[in-house]
């Protein structure tokens, strides 16, 4: 029998916006849109790092058809919340995706300028098809017009942690998606 090690609660407390049940059920069901859509192919998740990696990995659990797994880096926000606007790759695919079935796996949507590069970056490759999953969507704050084609939950402008995501890379490891309140100490 195995047990787990409850996780201290950060203080002060960060309020639940998603909790683990609600992520699981709404991934689960991209994992079915996505296996009716690529029925007997193969896809290529491209997960971007960092914030994207539990999503992905979740995601790729609840998916049946044949699939691979890729990365790639970029920089983004840096340690505080916002962006610097500029894109950069750290760390490109290890291989090329011509002729492949790719899904963008990205954590957020935000301003749009992060998948907005990625997007023209990979259609260069030539890909069979290029869609995107991101697991929240702030149509709010969208600069680059970008959307989308699986969204887990549309959300308005708040800053949230949690399930990869991070505040200066704290709170990636919690399982809830919460609300990082404006004034949390660095
Ligand atoms: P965009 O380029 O669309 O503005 O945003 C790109 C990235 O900024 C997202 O993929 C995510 O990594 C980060 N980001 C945007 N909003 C949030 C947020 O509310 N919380 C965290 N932790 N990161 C965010
Ligand atoms: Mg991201
Ligand atoms: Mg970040």
């Amino acid at each position: 029998m195995s047990t787990i090690q409850p996780k201290a609660v950060p203080a002060p407390a960060l309020s639940v916006l998603f909790s683990r049940e609600e992520i699981q059920e709404r991934v689960t069901q991209i994992g079915q849109q996505i296996d009716a859509d690529y029925k007997g192919q193969s896809v290529v998740l491209v997960g971007v790092l960092k914030g994207a990696a539990i999503f992905l990995a979740d995601l790729a659990r609840s998916i049946s058809v044949e699939c691979t797994f890729d990365f790639v880096a970029v920089s983004s926000y840096g340690k505080g919340l916002n962006s610097s606007g500029a894109v950069k790759l750290i760390k490109d695919l290890d291989q090329s995706v011509e002729g492949r079935n790719v899904i963008v796996v990205e954590d957020i949507l935000d301003t749009g300028i992060t998948l907005g590069f990625l997007h023209q970056m990979f259609a260069r490759h030539r890909p069979k098809s290029l869609r995107i999953a991101a697991l929240l969507d702030k149509p709010s704050r969208r600069i680059q017009k970008i959307s989308a084609d699986y969204v887990g939950f549309s959300i308005p402008n708040q800053f949230v942690v949690g399930y990869g995501m991070d505040y200066a890379e704290r709170f990636r490891n919690l399982p809830e998606i919460c609300i990082m309140p404006p004034d949390f100490p660095e």
